[in-house]
């Protein structure tokens, strides 16, 4: 998508929708590898879905300049980082972005609305990226102890016997 995209988007106030898959955003996937994410199954499988709406001008002091918002939704197969069970997590994010190519003051104090340079490079990807990277939790971990940690008294669980089980029912 093309930043005369974004512009024709804000200022004919229109939206557009689809679905982009995770072979199409490597620092994602990274990202995820970093959390622990080894499932490269369930990583493959990972698609985020996108509404990109064009909102009225806003003014920002006295400048006003075309918006747009960027809702985000997807499902990450995270894993808990101390145990590595998964734990999915549904991520929904929003953004309201100011397209333009000095922001002006009062839009660079705004909290709520980002940026993007009308004729910036950067793709509509790695927009998706950016905002989903930021909302990406930092820590994924259960919040009680972890399930085979909780049996400290008892025998610990063996993995490899459970492994063993399976291939005996083949
Ligand atoms: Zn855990």
């Amino acid at each position: 998508m093309s930043n005369a995209r974004y512009l024709e988007l804000a200022r004919q106030q229109k939206k557009t929708e689809g679905v982009l898959q995770i072979a199409a955003l490597p620092r994602l996937q990274e990202a995820l590898r970093e959390l622990g994410v080894s499932d490269d199954q369930a990583l493959a499988g990972v698609s985020v879905a996108y509404q990109l709406q064009g909102l009225p001008a806003r003014y920002f002091g006295d400048t006003q300049l075309p918006m747009l918002a960027l809702a985000v939704q997807t499902d990450l197969p995270l894993v808990c980082q101390r145990c590595f069970a998964a734990m999915p997590q549904a991520m929904d994010v929003q953004f309201e972005f100011a397209i333009c190519d000095e922001p002006p003051e009062a839009l660079l104090e705004d909290e709520d609305v980002d940026w993007l340079e009308s004729d910036a490079e950067s793709t509509f990807e790695s927009l998706v990226e950016d905002e989903l990277l930021m909302a990406l939790p930092i820590a994924v971990m259960h919040e009680q102890a972890c399930a085979p940690l909780q049996n400290t008294a008892g025998e610990k669980p063996n993995p490899f016997a459970a492994l063993k089980n399976l291939k005996l029912e083949k």
